[in-house]
């Protein structure tokens, strides 16, 4: 089956610091939860064929000229387990990283978009729509959201793919997904 507009996924910090009960700033049960549908969504895009990208934060130990050094303690530090990708997602990770289709890349601000070359390589492929799971929602995932935008790229969020430890955090990014970025909401 031939698609119309070319897609891809954007799978955005689903790490132990951020999802696992021990993670440094963890979403805790609600981020566990998207555990299989995370999984199991990007296991459908390598098959169809879709670019499949991991946005992973990096930070370095004791970076104190980083922004977030005074908002949050630290997480993701390069080297560390808790940067591993959380449950399913690391398993598929080990099996597909040769895979062409999976571009795993560091991150260093909220934004995938943010010093990195995201929209180098979607431009590249074709790609006008990008769908969107990960954490947190009104963190990384809505900054993620508000740079596609304004570089024109069409907007699919996962409402099942998707969490914060803010849950009103959460709901209101959803509703300014949908009704200020034009995205479409899927569950
Ligand atoms: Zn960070």
């Amino acid at each position: 089956m031939c698609n119309l507009v070319k897609k891809a996924l954007i799978n955005i910090d689903y790490t132990v610091d951020f999802v696992a009960d021990e993670g440094k700033l963890t979403c805790g049960k609600p981020g566990q939860e998207l555990e299989n549908y995370i999984a199991d969504l990007t296991e459908t895009f390598l098959q169809d064929g879709d670019f499949v990208a991991l946005a992973i934060d990096a930070h370095t130990e004791g970076d104190t000229h980083h922004p977030e050094s005074k908002l949050f303690p630290p997480h993701n530090i390069i080297g560390t387990a808790g940067r591993t990708l959380y449950g399913r997602l690391e398993e598929i990770y080990q099996t597909h990283h040769d895979n062409s289709l999976l571009y795993y890349f560091d991150k260093t601000r909220y934004s995938a978009f943010a010093g990195t070359d995201l929209e180098l390589r979607l431009r590249e492929r074709g790609i006008q729509e990008i769908h969107l799971v990960g954490v947190c929602t009104d963190i990384c995932i809505l900054h993620t959201a508000v740079d596609a935008y304004n570089k024109g790229f069409q907007i699919v969020v996962h409402e099942s793919g998707v969490a914060s430890f803010n849950q009103a955090g959460h709901e209101w990014a959803l509703g300014h997904f949908k009704h200020t970025l034009g995205a479409t909401i899927v569950s």
